[in-house]
């Protein structure tokens, strides 16, 4: 496997014991869950509490971890990964290398910081310690958890956003989310365009909103660099079949940096659902990986909120806490705020096929 993220270390603990694994990752550190880094960087964690596996639990599971390892070229007629740190041999590679932050196209973007990995977390954390605010660019999930989680902690915090709708989601949901968030004291600056940042704020369409740190939190870049290296197919991520097979024989790849049929998963939920179903394909199981169908959980503060499906077109309360979505009888979509305990059956029934009146 080349990348320790979710995707490769779920991939790497089911298929231990059954084939010898390898996992190379070029940062420094074991697994750890980028999901909590916004509470990490509001001090609302402490640093341990992102790692759930330690390295002895990968000796432990037999599963050989090459850390500070860049791979940099797949040898296919050898079957060798090349890294810097020399040569793995390997019967299938799994490439779940992840992606990275998108950087704006604006001037003075050096003042803007981004995150995706727990070095970025670091720098983020110094920087709003010692200067008690943030500004966000950016209302995707990154940009909604991490305004939420500073609010929660006490610090001044500002969004802009493009639109005044998130995720995807309809006006209402979308100023559910705002109203939670402002209630905790985030600033929202909705339907305005980014044109400029300095170290003292960012000029936007609607004005200028001034705080020395500045956080773009605008989309993710697939990692395809080795992959187009050495000659796989690439599109926006690695190219992959239904069964995460890439151009290359006996190379995969999945979570962020595979693409299927035009879309990048972008989820931890998406890369482990991956690393499942290529690991029962891996070892002979009948598996089969729904693309078409998405589900992801958040939380946004103290706001859980779980997206299933297909959110489209006039939603409708079934009770407080949840809002399906039909296309005919059939309900394609939900949306399930404040209590995540029903998304679980409620996905399964969704998945299946359920009507209104099923649920
Ligand atoms: C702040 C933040 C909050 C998030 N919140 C949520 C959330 O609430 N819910 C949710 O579902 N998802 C969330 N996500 C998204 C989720 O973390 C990603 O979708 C997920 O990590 C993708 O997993 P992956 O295994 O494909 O790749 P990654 O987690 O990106 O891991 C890829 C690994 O590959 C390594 N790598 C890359 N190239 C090389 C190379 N050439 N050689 C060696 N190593 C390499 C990288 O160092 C990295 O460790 C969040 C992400 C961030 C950054």
């Amino acid at each position: 496997m080349v990348g320790n993220g979710p995707g490769g270390v779920e991939l790497a603990k089911n298929l231990s014991g059954t084939f010898d694994v390898t996992v190379v990752d070029r940062e420094g550190v074991p697994h750890y869950s980028k999901p909590m880094l916004s509470l990490y960087i509001a001090g609302l964690v402490g640093r341990k509490k992102l790692f759930p596996y330690s390295l002895d639990w990968y000796e432990r599971k037999g599963i050989e971890l090459s850390l500070k390892t860049e791979a940099k070229l797949i040898d296919r007629g050898r079957k060798v990964l090349v890294t810097d740190r020399g040569e793995f041999q390997y019967d299938v590679l799994v490439l779940a290398t992840g992606a990275r932050a998108r950087e704006p196209g604006v001037e003075g973007k050096e003042h803007l910081l981004t995150l995706r990995s727990l070095d970025d977390a670091e720098k983020a954390r110094r920087l709003v310690e010692e200067n008690g605010e943030m500004l966000i660019v950016g209302g995707g999930f990154i940009g909604l958890e991490l305004a939420a989680n500073l609010a929660k902690a006490g610090y001044r915090v500002k969004l802009i956003h493009r639109r005044n709708t998130f995720l995807g989601l309809d006006e209402e949901l979308s100023s559910l989310i705002r109203e939670r968030l402002e209630e905790s004291g985030v600033e929202f600056h909705l339907n305005v365009d980014l044109l400029r940042a300095d170290s003292e704020g960012v000029a936007t369409s609607g004005g200028y909103v001034e705080s020395r740190v500045k956080l773009c939190a605008i989309g993710i870049i697939p990692n395809v660099e080795i992959a187009r290296k050495s000659g796989v197919h690439v599109g926006r991520g690695v190219l992959i079949d239904g069964e995460f097979r890439t151009s290359a024989r006996d190379v995969y790849a999945i979570g962020d940096c595979a693409e299927y049929n035009g879309t990048i998963c972008g989820t931890a939920k998406g890369a482990t659902g991956h690393a499942r179903v290529l690991s029962d394909l891996l070892m002979g199981r009948e598996s089969s990986y729904d693309f078409g169908f998405r589900s992801t959980v958040f939380k946004f503060g103290d706001l859980p909120m779980v997206i299933i499906g297909r959110i489209r077109g006039r939603g409708r309360w079934l009770d407080e806490n949840v809002k399906v979505f039909t296309e005919g009888e059939r309900v394609v979509g939900a949306v399930v705020v404040g209590s995540s305990g029903k998304a679980f059956s409620l996905e399964a029934k969704i998945r299946d096929g359920a009507r209104v009146s099923d649920l």
